[in-house]
């Protein structure tokens, strides 16, 4: 599959760029009371933690506005606030935050989307235009009959014309629905007519297993015909799920490469460990690595080596004693019972090796400044590929019907 991104504009979330050859960022949003600063803070680090890259949190009266700055103050990455129905909410938490996030069906006459323009402005800020399936403009709904992807693309447009009307550009835009067709449908029209950068996500997708599925389809179709610039996975589930998840997605399109991928075997009659126990355990163990490694898994040595080729590590099973191999090589045999652990110490070392690799050719990149004997791409001969693999500037959009 080859993946041709399609080039938006680029907007500024505090340090992180969403769109154009920015890294498609993976965003969460926490479930804590945002009056309860120390609970908040607590899953925000824990986001942090899980590389969670962008956080959005629900300002629903003055006194959760009144909290973030103390809540800002306390963390590392950009901070979101998510406000509906009172733009008075969305003026206060201006003052402070990374991003306002408005709801054009929900957030009433015009002059007051005037008054939170100027509030971004003012701090050069960006807004997130977000359109929700279950909250479209009365309007449009009469048009439409129901919430339709026409419906919200068309909304979607209508903020982004009135925005531009008033010389703001500064935003990013969702068209969040429940149901995977719709939201897909209603993304993939509004891409075909702008070039604004677009936070993806399937709102609420439901469990973590379900909503997991449903967002890998729809935010995965998306993304893997170019489409999307930063997404957010909506689990009822603890929100470092919705990260591990988000990044999963983009792994496996191969659109970002972060921490461990762990494949493990499906198992079959010949299995000789507990393949299901160690793999959810590496997962576990290793969640700090943020260097990409493949560690492989593998319950026998019958197709072990072979079926791990790709792994950068990994071990099989056998009767008693198992093998640990490195990119398909045999490195030994290490007695079942020690698998794991030295398998948890290889990685490390591995890790550990590779990031003083590319600090090592960061360094070299910082000092192949112009006059200074060669250009980035003439020392290292490539460009990284640590965050974004697959960027490209042609915009190309399938034909879907
Ligand atoms: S690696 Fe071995 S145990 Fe795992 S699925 Fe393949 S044959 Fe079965």
């Amino acid at each position: 599959m080859y993946i041709t991104r399609k080039k938006t504009r680029q907007i500024k979330v505090g340090k992180v760029g969403i769109g154009g050859d920015a890294p498609i960022s993976v965003q969460s949003m926490t479930t804590t009371d945002t009056r309860d600063v120390k609970a908040t803070v607590e899953q925000i680090q824990q986001l942090e933690q899980a590389g969670c890259e962008v956080i959005r949190v629900a300002v629903p009266d003055m006194e959760a506005a009144a909290a973030l700055p103390k809540i800002k103050a306390q963390m590392t990455v950009p901070l979101i606030a998510d406000i509906h129905f009172d733009h008075r909410l969305a003026l206060k938490a201006a003052e402070v935050v990374d991003c306002v996030r408005i709801n054009p069906g929900n957030i009433g006459a015009w002059w007051k989307t005037a008054e939170v323009i100027k509030a971004v402005n003012e701090r050069g800020i960006p807004l997130r235009v977000g359109v929700n399936g279950g909250s479209l403009e009365r309007p449009l709904l009469e048009k439409y009959g129901y919430p339709t992807a026409e419906a919200l693309a068309e909304s979607a447009l209508n903020a982004v014309h009135a925005l531009e009307d008033v010389g703001f550009t500064n935003m990013k835009v969702s068209l969040k629905a429940s149901d995977v067709h719709l939201a897909v449908d209603a993304y993939w029209l509004f891409s075909l007519q702008s070039d604004y950068p677009l936070h993806l996500g399937i709102t609420e997708a439901g469990t973590a297993q379900t909503g997991a599925v449903k967002s890998a389809i729809g935010i995965g179709w998306l993304l893997s015909h170019g489409i999307g610039d930063t997404l957010r996975v909506s689990l009822a589930a603890d929100p470092v799920e919705e990260v591990k998840v988000g990044f999963e997605i983009l792994k496996s399109l191969e659109l970002r490469h972060r921490g461990i991928n762990v494949i493990a075997c499906p198992t079959c009659g010949r299995v000789e460990i507990d393949v299901v126990r160690m793999a959810n355990e590496l997962e576990k163990r290793l969640g700090h690595i943020k260097t990409p490694l493949n560690v492989s898994v593998l319950g026998c040595v019958v197709n072990g080596i072979g079926e791990g080729k790709e792994a950068d590590i990994g071990i099989a099973g056998g009767e008693g004693v198992g093998i640990l191999f490195k990119k398909g090589k045999l490195l030994r045999k290490v007695p079942a019972e020690e698998l794991m652990e030295t398998l948890i110490r290889e990685v490390e070392l591995l890790a550990k090796e590779k990031a003083a690799e590319e600090a090592g050719e960061e360094k070299l990149a910082s000092a192949a400044t112009p006059g200074n004997g060669g250009t980035v791409q003439s020392l290292l001969g490539k460009p990284s590929d640590s965050q974004t693999s697959i960027t490209r500037d042609l915009p190309i959009l399938p034909n879907k019907k």
